[in-house]
């Protein structure tokens, strides 16, 4: 249950920006996530639900887009994105390396806040 907090750290983002622009309700957030964070979006949905009501960000609908797992050859340094539901083994186009480091993939962060 990593959805929780994170999802209470996202609400709070998301209402200290409504504060301070004056909106009337937050209508969309959009979120993006990355591929390897275990974040399921029903249960992010589900916990913005009952952690906003009664603010301004009630009902607002979360657009959860998955950002691609990106990795870093440690042999060559090229640059490349994996999806681990497809391979088995990692290896570095370029140079067939197997000493990659992850850039990107489990970050999370508020894309764009729709506001009225
Ligand atoms: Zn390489």
């Amino acid at each position: 249950m990593h959805e929780l907090p994170v999802t209470e750290s996202i609400l709070a983002i998301v209402l200290k920006h409504a504060e301070k622009n004056k909106v009337k309700r937050v209508v969309t957030i959009s979120l993006r996530v990355g591929e390897l964070s275990d974040l399921e979006d029903e249960w992010i949905q589900r916990y913005f639900d009952y952690l906003s009501k009664g603010t301004l960000a009630e009902g607002a609908k979360l657009e959860i887009e998955r950002s691609p797992v990106v990795l870093q050859c440690g042999e060559c340094g090229m640059s490349f994105h994996v999806n681990f539901r497809e391979v088995d083994e990692v290896v570095c186009p370029r140079c067939s390396g197997k000493k990659n480091s992850l850039v990107s993939g489990r970050e999370y962060f508020i894309k764009n806040i729709a506001v009225v």
